[in-house]
């Protein structure tokens, strides 16, 4: 029996994510997952089943970079994202997928560095999880497909 992948299912199109796909490329898929109702937050995902960087194909590696960075470009011109958090974890649950996750002013209350990251996440989670967040959110997943699609 096939142990089931939530990345598997998300990049073959079995299950829609729980967000809106922002992009695709040739090896990659990016989504938000509007759990987390940060404006601007991606989730990158491979669509092979692999869960290690080294792993990677030299064209996926090639891909990957082409396509973090497209994002962030998208992000800084769009949403003015000065600086953004990466990270992605080899022994996850699911296969191959990069967060980048935008920091915002407010975040910094919360903390700094890497020990912030889930806090600011459940933080989104439980207290800014608003309609009229939630509204601006979306609007920042159109705004950064429609740059993306340029
Ligand atoms: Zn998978």
């Amino acid at each position: 029996m096939e142990v089931y992948c939530l990345s598997c299912a998300i990049t073959s199109g079995l299950m829609a994510p729980d967000g809106r796909i922002v992009f695709e490329s040739e090896h990659f898929h990016v989504h938000q997952d509007v759990a987390y109702p940060i404006k601007g937050l991606m989730i990158v995902v491979s669509k092979r089943h692999v869960k290690c960087l080294d792993e990677l194909t030299e064209s996926e590696k090639f891909d990957y970079i082409n396509v973090i960075t497209k994002i962030r470009q998208a992000q800084r011109k769009v949403l003015g994202i000065k600086y953004v958090y990466y990270f992605y974890n080899e022994d996850a649950i699911h296969h191959f997928h990069t967060w980048m996750v935008p920091r915002y002013d407010w975040m910094y209350e919360i903390g700094r560095s890497v020990e912030s990251v889930r806090p600011i996440l459940l933080h989104a989670r439980h207290h800014i999880n608003t309609k009229e967040n939630m509204l601006e959110v979306i609007a920042a997943i159109d705004s950064l497909k429609k740059e993306l699609s340029r």
